[in-house]
């Protein structure tokens, strides 16, 4: 591996960023650009090709032969063809071609991808066109240009699409808000995003002998080992040096991409770790996750690991989650959810917490289904992660202050009377450094969000499109009244007070993890949605509907189009899990524990022939065969149970998550037992103590 020498010099060396397009556009072209990224505008053709011609030159320079239309389908993680740069020159020679058209748009051939019933494959012309507000980059010998993908109707078929509508959207409403303060300045407000992802390594041999962790990403069978996580010693413990040198040769790759890899640490379960990018926009942030995923991915390879990116793994330990921490800022730099100094700032932010605090609330439900997916269900409400209800922690100072508005008594002196915003001085309100409620789905963390409840293998593209547009919407909301308002003070205090006051039952302090919490949401009315058969129905509500179609970041089409993926990719998963489960059960556990036990058997025949006790052997032969039975009974009737799932797609849900599931369970209970005891020698792959403490 080589040693880095110079960060500075290599950070960013394969993007065509910023710097680069400065050093190599003719000034006008370089302009254009900008204010294309700035203001929104539109790229002329001839703009186009004068960037087509330097993007291509530099990619040349950096060993590219190919260029690919990188984009994001609805499966959740990315696609690419490549095409090369050749052309023919008639002589049997070619020179390298590229053309502001070809840099502009694409046309893959997309039928295979989900459309969710967008396209029928008669017509299953994609298009991919460029995203110039996020950088081209060179990986692998071709350059890639971040594309949105949509079909031949104009209905988005990714993700990148709804999430940059939503970032117009609350960038609109967020500087209405704005003007009524007096800022003319800022232009346009950008949603910020740090997403921390976690995830697990494990050595390439013991993971080839698994199908489970092959053919699904975790392990459906396993007896839990003797040591688990309960001594916390691998807590942000010492890197070991395998771990280490896959770190840092992945560090320098992304540091490459201009990615800005940050901290890096072990977590909680053994095998875990983590990896946290300093916040951008949220666009780039989700890109980057993106190429974070697929680039941790390849980097384990190369190092004889691999890297499961899977939110449960492992029964009995800790799943991977994905942080998304969430602010807003102004291009000017400033961010919406800090706390100011003055009166006047600290109305603003009031004013932005008070649209998010009723935004939760009022779409809790869309929120929760933006991180419904099979593997996230056996995360969310497993004391590991947040539960499945959706609340908003703020800490003991910010509480006070809100529940001073709301009950108009002074925070300071409770003499001094209502507590009048935008007037008097709010107190100081920390910059949370540790997370001080691990249990709360959303957490206030001194100037942003942190939204807890993604699953680690998945798109932050849709968390953060729901975080958008309900604040677009609520943002809106006020700035309808606000607009009209003749005392602006006295109406801000109002819409301030009005807000938090029908919105609190969505805050909460106390240990999500408890059984009083589950009651005490019910009693409030909240949502409780514990698994993706059940949560994905209310994603289609007309209210979210009216939301997401209002602020034209889908159109109904679009969004049912994403429920019906949502959907199918449940029941998909769970199919094959079941599946990989009855041939793991067949083909590989009843064998080897039926082998056991006839050699077992063959020992007590020949004890017996010379009078010897064998106690022990008839007794684990014993337990073996009644285990063995019991399997192959639920075995035969997950079997069944596979054959008679429902054709339509909400029940078959439904089905799979009250039927199969269980019966799954039982599977995996009697495995199990007989993973305990049968032979070492025996068992066909490895076990939980050998892919945990390798
Ligand atoms: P911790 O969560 O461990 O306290 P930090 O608060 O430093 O750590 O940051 C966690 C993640 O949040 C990082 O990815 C960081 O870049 C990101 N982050 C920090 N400030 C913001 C912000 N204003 N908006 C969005 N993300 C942020
Ligand atoms: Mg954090």
């Amino acid at each position: 591996m080589s040693e880095i020498r110079n960060l500075p010099d290599i950070f960013g060396s394969d993007v065509f960023n910023a710097y680069t397009m400065k050093q190599r556009l003719p000034k006008d072209v370089y302009n254009a650009w900008k204010r294309c990224i700035d203001e929104g505008t539109h790229l002329p053709l001839d703009v186009a090709n004068a960037i087509a011609e330097a993007m291509k030159q530099w990619a040349l320079e950096k060993g590219a032969t190919h260029y690919t239309h990188w984009f994001q389908p609805m499966t959740g993680i990315t696609a690419e063809k490549h095409d090369s740069f050749i052309s023919p020159t008639g002589d049997g020679r070619v020179i390298m071609e590229f053309s502001g058209k070809e840099l502009v748009r694409g046309e893959p051939d997309a039928s295979s991808f989900p459309s969710g019933g967008l396209r029928a494959t008669f017509e299953a012309r994609g298009y991919t066109a460029w995203d110039p507000t996020s950088y081209a980059f060179v990986k692998d010998a071709s350059l890639y240009i971040p594309t949105c993908f949509f079909s031949y109707t104009g209905d988005s078929l990714d993700k990148k699409t709804p999430l940059l509508r939503s970032m117009d959207e609350v960038s609109r409403e967020a500087v209405r808000i704005l003007r009524l303060f007096g800022d003319n300045e800022t232009k346009r407000v950008i949603p910020c995003v740090g997403a921390e992802q976690e995830y697990f390594l494990l050595p390439k041999d013991l993971y080839a002998q698994r199908e489970d962790l092959r053919l699904t990403g975790r392990t459906l069978f396993g007896a839990q080992p003797p040591k688990g996580q309960e001594l916390d010693d691998h807590y942000f413990g010492t890197i070991r040096t395998r771990v280490s040198a896959f770190m840092q040769d992945l560090d320098e790759q992304l540091w490459r991409l201009g990615i800005l890899s940050k901290t890096k640490h072990n977590e909680g379960a053994p095998c875990q770790h983590e990896l946290a990018p300093i916040y951008t926009d949220a666009n780039t942030a989700c890109d980057d996750n993106q190429k974070m995923m697929a680039i941790m991915k390849k980097c384990a390879a190369k190092h004889n690991l691999v890297c499961l990116l899977h939110e449960k793994p492992f029964a009995g330990v800790n799943g991977s989650g994905k942080h998304n921490n969430w602010s807003l800022s102004t291009d000017t730099g400033r961010n919406l959810f800090s706390p100011g100094k003055t009166p006047r700032q600290n109305a603003r932010f009031l004013v932005f917490l008070a649209a998010f605090i009723a935004g939760v609330d009022e779409y809790q439900d869309f929120l929760r289904c933006t991180v419904a997916t099979a593997g996230n269900d056996h995360r969310l409400g497993a004391s590991e992660a947040p539960p499945a209800i959706v609340s908003i922690f703020l800490g003991d100072e910010l509480n006070a202050v809100v529940q001073s508005i709301i009950d108009g008594t002074n925070y300071h002196d409770p003499e001094k009377g209502t507590l009048r915003i935008g007037v008097d001085v709010l107190p100081s309100i920390p910059k949370d450094t540790t997370d001080r409620n691990r249990t709360s789905p959303l957490a206030f963390t001194g100037n942003k969000f942190e939204f807890r409840m993604l699953g680690s293998s998945q798109s932050v593209s849709g968390p953060n499109i729901a975080l958008n547009t309900i604040m677009a919407e609520e943002l809106g909301r006020f700035a309808d009244v606000l607009e009209q308002a003749e005392d602006f003070d006295a109406a801000l205090q109002k819409l301030v007070c009005q807000a938090l006051t029908e919105h609190s039952r969505i805050i909460f302090s106390g240990n999500g993890y408890s059984q009083e919490w589950k009651e005490e949401a019910a009693r409030r009315g909240l949502h409780n949605l514990p698994s993706t058969a059940e949560a994905l129905p209310t994603y289609v509500s007309e209210k979210n509907i009216d939301l997401v179609t209002r602020h034209g970041v889908f159109t109904e089409t679009e969004f049912r189009a994403r429920y019906r993926i949502h959907l199918d990719a449940y029941n998909k998963v769970v199919a094959i899990e079941a599946k990989t489960m009855i041939d793991m059960a067949l083909h590989q556990i009843l064998p080897a524990a039926m082998g056991y036990a006839r050699e077992l058997c063959d020992g007590i025949a020949a004890k017996k022939a010379v009078k010897l006790s064998c106690w022990a052997e008839t007794g684990i032969a014993g337990e073996l065969s009644t285990a063995c039975d019991r399997l192959y009974d639920h075995v035969q009737s997950l079997k069944e149970a596979l054959c008679q799932v429902p054709v339509e797609p909400e029940e078959a849900a439904l089905y799979y998550r009250q039927v199969v599931c269980g019966y799954m369970e039982e599977v995996r209970r009697q495995a199990d037992i007989l993973e305990t005891l049968t032979d070492k020698a025996h068992w066909p792959f490895p076990t939980y103590s050998d892919l945990l403490f390798y």
